[in-house]
């Protein structure tokens, strides 16, 4: 029985297919791994920076142990009489499954104290122009 030339196509094509999709997905994967001239977090990328796994956790309440219990894992804490030490700035996790690397971003900066003392705030630098007699 002669096969039919356009299945044989057909199936040529799938096969090629199929392998261009692993080929874009290696590179997709090292391009993760390799990217220069910045630096992709966890929770913008999905994906680790250090190992490239894509198995991961998300801690959207992040806590730890204290006096009377758990509290919210946080940049600053506040002393309070009745409360004890309250978490300014609490934050959360991603963790990577493959590699253990942790990250940590804050989720709230409303109630952060920035007192320019222990917490100074940063401000972005100008942007350089690009034209112009001050080149
Ligand atoms: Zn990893």
């Amino acid at each position: 029985m002669a096969s039919d030339p356009s299945s044989d196509r057909l199936d040529q094509l799938e096969r090629a297919n199929a392998q261009l999709h692993a080929q874009l997905q290696e590179l997709r994967e090292i391009i993760d791994r390799t990217r220069v001239g910045g630096f992709r977090s966890i929770r913008d990328s999905r994906r680790c920076p250090a190992c490239g796994s894509g198995a991961l956790l998300h801690v959207r309440r992040a806590q730890e142990v204290g006096y009377g219990g758990l509290k919210d894992l946080a940049i600053a804490h506040e002393s309070s009489v009745w409360k004890g030490a309250v978490p300014r700035g609490p934050m959360e996790s991603f963790v990577c499954r493959g590699c253990g690397l942790v990250e940590f971003h804050v989720t709230d900066f409303s109630d952060v104290p920035v007192d320019g003392t222990d917490i100074v705030a940063i401000e972005p630098e100008p942007d350089v122009p690009s034209g112009g007699p001050f080149r």
